[in-house]
């Protein structure tokens, strides 16, 4: 099975990615390859920011790079945390003070329509690549389970009729922004060889 280096260190991205692509690809974690930094998001788009994820790891790498650059559109706030979502609250990666942040934003707000939007990027020797997805939803009053990650217990997903932090692994994968993305990034390749 041919590799593909993630380029993340999130370890809940990296276990989707995995579990979607299971059979298709060996997905290896960068830090499995000793790619430690973190790369500096300063696109204004998730597809921007995908590909500068994935450019750098091949970059550095040679290797055939993947990366997901993803994040929680909330009508209300204007689309907002958006591509911001993992430093919505300042640090990277605090995702109790993001989920908090955003109740606080979003208390006496009514319209609470929501999606996920992912875009992944494959850059190898071969060219590059890039495909989106989404999933709709609604951003929850309170946190409801403890499944899936970052924002997941906050977001209802209406297509399946539960929030996400419920939901099973198989369940979310079913209908995420992430396995759309990448369900479409698999349509781009078409079987070629990385
Ligand atoms: P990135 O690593 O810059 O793409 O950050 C994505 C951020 O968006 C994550 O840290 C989460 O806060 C949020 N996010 C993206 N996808 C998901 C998901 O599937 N569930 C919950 N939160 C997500």
């Amino acid at each position: 099975m041919e590799k593909l280096i993630v380029a993340s260190k999130n370890k809940g991205k990296i276990a989707e990615v995995r579990q979607i692509l299971q059979g298709l690809y060996e997905i290896v974690p960068m830090e499995e390859i000793g790619i430690t930094a973190d790369v500096e998001e300063t696109g204004t788009t998730f597809e921007e920011n995908a590909r500068i994820k994935a450019r750098y790891v091949y970059e550095q790498t040679g290797l055939a790079a993947l990366s997901d650059d993803s994040g929680l559109c909330v009508d209300a706030l204007g689309g907002a945390p958006g591509v911001y979502s993992a430093r919505y609250a300042g640090e990277h990666g605090r995702e109790g003070e993001n989920n908090a942040l955003l109740l606080k934003n979003l208390a006496g707000v009514e319209n609470r329509t929501a999606r996920f939007v992912s875009a992944v990027a494959l850059v190898s020797a071969k060219g590059e690549w890039v495909a989106t997805g989404k999933v709709e939803g609604k951003i929850l009053y309170a946190p409801e389970g403890n499944n899936g990650f970052g924002y997941d217990p906050l977001f209802y997903c209406t297509e399946i009729g539960k929030p996400f932090g419920i939901a099973t692994a198989e369940e979310k994968n079913a209908v995420s922004h992430r396995a759309r993305a990448l369900l479409a990034l698999e349509a781009l390749l078409k079987n070629q060889t990385l």
